[in-house]
């Protein structure tokens, strides 16, 4: 059987077409399939909808938190409920074209654990778009992962890989991160990315943020290193600069000028550094915090079609 699962936060507009395109991209599979939809406290008709359609076809499974907990969280209690021998993940706004599924599934058919559905274009436009393409790149200099494509959370993993996946307990999850960490035999599918089909994005710019930070900062202590390196260098300066100064005073007999300026700067510069540091190790810190409260990842108040 093929899950899928699909994260839901006020797509009222998407649902008619998901579920028509979604139904018939997996009825050309020719195998059982179920469809995972996380309401991830929705503030619209989204979560009526998603009754009426698990009324009309018990194939179409509802989980619905108890509020709005975030996309990775969403997806996440997603992959938990889902049965399939294999799982596939899926935005629910269309960008992701339903009918790539079976190229998946036909990738995994062949032996692969992990098939990625990586884009070979984009649609996003504006900062949004930019923001995107740069943040892969990046995140490959950032981090200590072995591979990451651009490729977002949609794709196929198998059971197995899932098992693994569900033991992972942290909080700030990057699931493509973590999915790319897990390893397995991976292989990936190319695809256009679209456009929202409907709706305004509802990942939020300070969303969006929050989760490239968790990308970074879950994969990575290079962060923590530079703050180091910054810090032998500007002592470094410091030192070269008292050097010079120590020498125009002994060997030629000058004093240090009035200096004002050279002053306010060199304060300011630490006090730059020192905030930055601090900032980035705070990063950490409430991370770590956040991990230790034990607290769990979402909480699910109903579910419909689940035994
Ligand atoms: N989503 C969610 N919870 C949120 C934000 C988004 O479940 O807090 C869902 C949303 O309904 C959509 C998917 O996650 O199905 C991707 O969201 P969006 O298209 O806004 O993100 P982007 O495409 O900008 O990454
Ligand atoms: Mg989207």
């Amino acid at each position: 059987m093929i899950s899928v699962v699909i994260p839901i936060y006020n797509e009222e507009e998407n649902l008619p077409a998901l579920r028509t395109r979604m139904t018939s991209a997996l009825d050309s599979t020719n195998e059982p399939w179920e469809l995972v939809l996380v309401n991830d406290g929705s503030r619209d008709r989204s979560l009526e909808m998603l009754r009426q359609m698990h009324a009309e076809d018990p194939r179409i499974k509802v989980i619905s938190l108890s509020r709005n907990f975030g996309h990775q969280p969403a997806v996440t209690a997603g992959i938990h409920f889902a049965r399939g021998d294999c799982v596939v993940l899926i935005d629910g706004d269309l960008q992701d074209p339903p009918e790539v599924i079976p190229e998946l599934v036909a990738k995994w058919k062949e032996g692969n654990q992990v098939v990625l559905a990586e884009r070979r274009s984009r649609a996003d436009g504006g900062a949004r778009g930019i923001g995107f393409k740069l943040f892969y790149p990046i995140l490959r200099r950032v981090t200590d992962l072995p591979s990451a494509p651009d490729a977002g959370i949609f794709g196929l993993m198998d059971r197995r890989v899932v098992q693994e996946f569900n033991k992972l307990p942290e909080r700030n999850r990057f699931i493509p991160g973590l999915r790319s960490w897990l390893g397995f035999r991976t292989t990936s599918v190319l695809y256009d990315r679209q456009d929202r089909a409907a709706g305004k994005p509802k990942q939020t710019l300070p969303k969006l943020l929050k989760y490239a930070m968790d990308g970074m900062i879950s994969f990575s202590y290079k962060p923590l290193r530079w703050v180091t390196m910054l810090g032998f260098f500007v002592a470094g300066v410091t030192f070269l600069t008292a050097l010079v100064y120590v020498i125009l005073f002994f060997a030629l007999h000058r004093q240090a000028g009035s200096g004002f300026f050279t002053l306010l700067v060199s304060i300011l510069f630490l006090g730059g550094v020192q905030l930055i540091s601090i900032g980035i190790l705070g990063e950490y810190i409430g991370r770590i915090y956040e991990e230790i409260k034990q607290r769990p990842l979402y909480v699910v108040q109903d579910k419909l079609g689940f035994e």
